[in-house]
């Protein structure tokens, strides 16, 4: 490997990272500045320059698919499998199970569903996840029982149950496991930070095995890891950590960004090094990413754009959950380009239940796609048990159904928050422990709202044509596992894709229900600026105005957020005077391009023309004209020759060129809105300063 070659293509700022001797060191900077970038190149280029050795690196990530996707990058590097990456929990585990084994001890059993043995030892009426959420906390914050009910006081943590019922559950918790010789995810970590406290010999053998640490995401990291990396140190400095505060988003889970701002503290003299580049995404994205932010998007760390203008994100409103899930689905098959990958596109929500109702849409849509670290509606087996039940049923469909309902019963408008994606259950598909009832009951209430759907449109309908209805369109990976994500804001942490959709931006998700204290809706803040900040080019938001929630149909109301997003987002007032004043009025965000069907005859008819004139040049269409700048086209659709030429991604030469050309094609579909009109495609009025 030449060392030279890892540092080719870094900006300074990055080179400097890569390259300082300092250490401990700290890297800081916002999303899609190459931060993990960062930290795969400084792995390669000290094994390059002999200042490490790939045997002895470990590197810490928040989930397994982190870990693989930073060993996959390793390895393009040209670094084989001789470094260590893994999350705390499995890292911790392996070396518990070596200790265990060095002593000839018999290692616990490893329980991954704590609940059922919690839910025993809980009063009546107190709900078990609630205790299991509060002892995972205390867990996170490194605290012993008895120091729970000050600490949750002093953290201005709200509980849904008694702290002093929580003590007496957890040391009854505790006796069990240490009667039946179990051990619970929480304990891992501690356990092995413990062990390496209590017993020098294996501390001495995992410090030699394991001298270069490196973290990823730190930000996310809890006062019980950080003491299990500095127990690894024992006052050693070979440490790089990177993180970015602006996207810490497991604070209710115990983690504390503030040990990433004071980095210091725990590591005296320690440098850092701040990243002011993104590389990731269009300004466009960015500004909305830190319209989210709000205010503070102005402290250090806050994102420049690197790359070129893109499309302006939109906000698109449904009637209903139905008709977004069929909106976002159609969407995407047309911004699918031919022989583009599905997997250039992504659809992002705030909770695991609403996974569900958009793959089923994509499912209709034929549209490839997978739900990340969860399984799809038809393969859950309360979905089948369900399904059965409907088919076996003689009367009505509707009367099974709403049995069905009823035994659903109403669903709380204020979901669980989703789950962390990270080790904490046995396998890829488990959602922890807390989480799992409620989603069994949203996946009913999905599979209820379809049914009705499904109702709509058969005559006669019937358990085995709900069956077939649902069958009918084969979903699931592309031939080469090619696939669009639906995954939840938390999932996605870390990842990118050329093509964003947001779903589900309504008060009561974006922020969560239950997010009430101003820390808790900052959180949801950063969670939703993680989310916007996963697009490189095009990023679309939707909402809808009303929803089912198990037998409940609610209002829903727009994202709160959704208001600033907006205005950073949406045309000058000037330009559209009537959706500007009521914006200010209602603080509600008015749909950038409000006439979806409208975009979709244009993108057909643009893309008709490109096949068109790529066909007659023999040429590939996205040299035509690529997906973006159709879309951006087709969304906002130019009226004069200045207007095509505005337009990111033409330029002058080319809209000279291609410019007479697209006004026609768009000119045959409709006449332009008449100045002033409220909704409607807002024709582009002239050349707008890109913003952010
Ligand atoms: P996040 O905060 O979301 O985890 P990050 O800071 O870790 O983001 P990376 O994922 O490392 O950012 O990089 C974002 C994207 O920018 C990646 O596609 C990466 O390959 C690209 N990138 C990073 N640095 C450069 C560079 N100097 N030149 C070109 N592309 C770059
Ligand atoms: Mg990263």
């Amino acid at each position: 490997m030449d060392p030279a070659r890892l540092l080719d293509d870094l900006d300074a700022a990055q080179l400097e990272a890569v390259t300082t001797p300092a250490a401990p060191l700290r890297v800081l900077a916002g999303a899609g500045s190459g931060k993990t970038r960062v930290l795969t190149r400084r792995i390669a280029h000290r094994v390059a320059t002999g200042t490490a050795d790939p045997r002895h690196v470990l590197v810490l990530t928040f989930t397994r698919k982190a870990a693989g996707e930073l060993l996959a990058r390793l390895r393009a590097l040209g670094l084989r499998d001789s470094v260590t990456a893994g999350t705390f929990h499995a890292v911790a585990y392996a070396q518990l199970r070596a200790h265990w084994s060095d002593r000839g001890q018999r290692a616990p059993e490893l329980v991954d569903r704590r609940l059922p043995l919690i839910r025993p030892l809980v009063p009546k009426g107190v709900p078990a996840t609630d205790v299991s959420t509060e002892l995972e906390w205390a867990s996170a914050r490194d605290l012993t029982l008895d120091d729970y009910p000050a600490a949750v006081v002093a953290a201005g943590r709200r509980p849904g149950v008694d702290p002093e019922v929580v003590v007496d559950v957890g040391r009854r918790y505790a006796h069990t496991k240490q009667r039946r010789h179990l051990v619970d995810f929480d304990d891992l970590v501690r356990g092995c930070r413990d062990a390496l406290r209590a017993d020098p010999t294996f501390a001495a053998a995992q410090r030699w095995r394991f001298r270069h640490l490196f973290v990823d995401e730190f930000q996310d990291v809890n006062p019980l890891q950080l003491s299990l990396v500095r127990t690894w140190l024992d006052g050693a400095d070979d440490l790089c950590v990177v993180g970015d505060p602006h996207q810490a988003i497991y604070a209710w889970n115990g983690a504390d960004p503030e040990l990433l701002v004071d980095f210091e503290r725990w590591f005296p003299g320690a440098a850092t090094v701040v990243l002011d580049d993104n590389h990731r995404s269009t300004p466009q994205v960015l500004a909305a990413a830190a319209a989210v932010l709000g205010p503070a998007a102005t402290r250090p760390g806050a994102l420049r754009a690197h790359r070129p203008d893109g499309p302006a994100p939109t906000v698109h409103v449904l009637a209903d959950e139905s008709a977004e899930a069929h909106h976002v689905a159609r969407t995407v098959r047309d911004l699918h380009a031919p022989g583009a990958r599905w997997s250039s596109q992504a659809v992002l929500v705030r909770t695991n239940a609403q996974t569900a109702l958009l793959a089923e849409a994509l499912r209709v849509a034929g549209v490839p796609h997978r739900i990340r670290g969860g399984s799809s509606l038809l393969d859950r087996a309360e979905v089948r048990t369900a399904l059965a039940g409907l088919r076996r049923h003689t009367g009505p469909f509707s009367v099974a159904l709403d049995d069905l309902a009823a035994e659903v019963g109403p669903l709380e408008p204020d979901p669980e928050p989703s789950a962390p994606d990270d080790e904490s259950s046995s396998s890829d598909d488990a959602t922890p422990e807390g989480d799992a009832a409620a989603e069994r009951r949203a996946a009913l209430g999905a599979l209820v709202t379809l049914g009705r759907e499904y109702a709509r449109t058969d005559p006669r309908p019937s358990g085995d044509g709900f069956w077939g209805w649902l069958r009918a369109t084969s979903g699931g990976d592309g031939p080469d596992g090619d696939a669009v994500e639906v995954v939840t804001f938390h999932a996605a942490k870390g990842l990118e894709w050329p093509i964003v959709h947001l779903a589900g931006l309504e008060a009561g998700y974006v922020p969560i229900g239950h997010a009430r204290t101003p820390a808790a809706l900052d959180e949801e803040r950063r969670l939703l600026h993680v989310a916007v900040t996963r697009a490189e080019h095009v990023l679309r938001l939707t909402w809808a105005r009303q929803r089912t929630l198990g037998t409940r149909v609610v209002g829903r109301e727009p994202s709160p957020f959704l208001a600033e997003l907006a205005m950073a987002t949406a045309p000058e007032p000037l330009a559209n005077p009537v959706s500007g004043v009521a914006r200010a009025r209602a603080q509600v965000p008015t749909p950038v391009v409000p006439v979806d069907e409208a975009v979709a005859q244009r993108t057909d008819a643009l893309r008709d023309w490109r096949e068109r004139r790529a066909r007659a040049a023999a040429v590939p269409p996205e040299v035509v004209l690529d997906d973006a700048t159709l879309v951006a086209l087709a969304t906002e659709p130019p009226v004069t020759l200045d207007d095509v030429a505005a337009v990111p991604g033409i330029g002058p030469v080319r809209a000279r060129r291609l410019g007479p050309l697209v006004l026609e094609v768009l000119a045959e579909l409709s006449p332009p809105a008449p100045e002033g009109a409220p909704s409607g495609a807002a024709p582009r009025r002239g050349a707008r300063a890109p913003r952010g």
